[in-house]
């Protein structure tokens, strides 16, 4: 943790494993109450990475960023760039443990900003020479996630005549339901914002309320919006009998997991399934370097990586959850 001199505000970053690889995770920019509300939410999120990286077997560790905004306190662009410059002068001196990137409150074109202090940053623009906007590889993940899922429930992964409900339409969301209306998928979408009803009417779906749309008698239901959705209140009203989503930290504690599975609802574990953006940012650290091509072929391994898990599952008698968390603890030992 350090205080960045220019901008005076402080600025973290946790390098919770570099087992793999250096340790990487995006630069949130956000208002905290206090620095230890932003240093257990670095923590926290770092920890995420590690397993996110471990499960789709990439040579990278967990890591995160945060830049602390003080509440009340707006930034201007000025004082923005000199946060973006500390941060980086940061990163650069922990001499490339941790790898950042954009994330919650960063965008690809702060990347450049930080690149300005630092070599250890991922997701700069294509342009740059980086694999730029991380959004269309996790869709695409998504998308491989579900048609694993489908396939071990209803023996058929084609997303064809299914009903799918999309819940936040986003940079991802809104993608998923592209490609998975091309895909022949009969939609129901969800967003707080009545802004994206528009969205709704060119992709031929429905449009519902967010909680209309989370209970639909569907196929599959793929949350993309915010985490915590799934709990003891929520999953007992789930008609769908399979979940597969971008949404981070959809359960709001481990133990739904196996209110799930009692249910006999099959859960795609979120790390799995949304980790196409970090997939297409590990392409950057293969050699030859960045390659969409590349980054496409390597996302379409979530689905594999997601087939292994429900075969451990099954064999074990235990969650996805549970299988997830045991092959990222195999591809974490030393
Ligand atoms: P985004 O901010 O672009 O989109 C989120 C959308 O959800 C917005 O349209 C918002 O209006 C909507 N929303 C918010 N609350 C809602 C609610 N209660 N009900 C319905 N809609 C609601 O974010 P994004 O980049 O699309 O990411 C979506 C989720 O996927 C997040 O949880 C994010 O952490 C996760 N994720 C994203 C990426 C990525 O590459 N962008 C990678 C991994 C995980």
């Amino acid at each position: 943790m350090r205080r960045g001199p220019r901008s005076g505000l402080f600025t973290i970053v946790a390098v919770h494993s570099t087992v793999r690889g250096p340790s990487l995770g995006g630069c949130r920019m956000w208002t905290y109450d206090d620095n230890r509300a932003a240093i257990r939410d670095a923590l926290r999120l770092s920890e995420g990475m590690t397993y996110k990286s471990a499960v789709a077997g990439l040579p990278l560790g967990g890591g995160k960023g945060v830049i602390v905004l003080r509440p009340g306190e707006p930034l201007d662009a000025k004082r923005r760039r000199a946060a973006l410059l500390d941060f980086g002068e940061t990163v650069e001196r922990l001499g490339g443990t941790y790898v950042t990137a954009e994330d919650v409150g960063t965008s690809t074109r702060d990347m450049t900003v930080i690149a300005k202090a630092t070599k250890h940053v991922s997701g700069l623009s294509r342009r740059a020479g980086g694999s730029g906007d991380p959004s269309p590889f996790t869709a695409l993940g998504v998308v491989h996630a579900i048609e694993a899922t489908l396939e071990r429930a209803f023996g058929d992964p084609s997303p064809r005549g299914r009903r799918v409900a999309v819940v936040g339409l986003g940079h991802v969301g809104l993608r998923v339901a592209q490609l998975l209306a091309r895909a022949g998928a009969r939609l129901v979408v969800a967003d707080i914002d009545r802004g994206k009803k528009a969205e709704a009417e060119r992709l031929g779906a429905k449009w519902a309320t967010p909680a209309k749309a989370m209970t639909a008698a569907v196929d599959v239901l793929v949350p993309c919006a915010l985490g915590g959705v799934l709990d003891h209140e929520s999953v007992p009203r789930l008609q769908a009998p399979t979940i597969a989503g971008a949404a981070n930290n959809q359960l709001a504690s481990a133990d739904v997991a196996d209110l799930l599975r009692a249910q006999g609802v099959l859960w795609a574990p979120d790390f799995v399934a949304n980790a196409g953006g970090i997939v297409n940012i590990s392409v950057e650290f293969e050699r030859g370097g960045y390659d969409p091509a590349r980054a496409k072929a390597r996302t379409a391994l979530i689905g594999e990586t997601l087939r292994r898990i429900y075969d451990d599952a099954a064999g074990a008698g235990t969650t996805p959850l549970a299988a997830a968390s045991a092959l990222a603890a195999r591809n974490l030992a030393v």
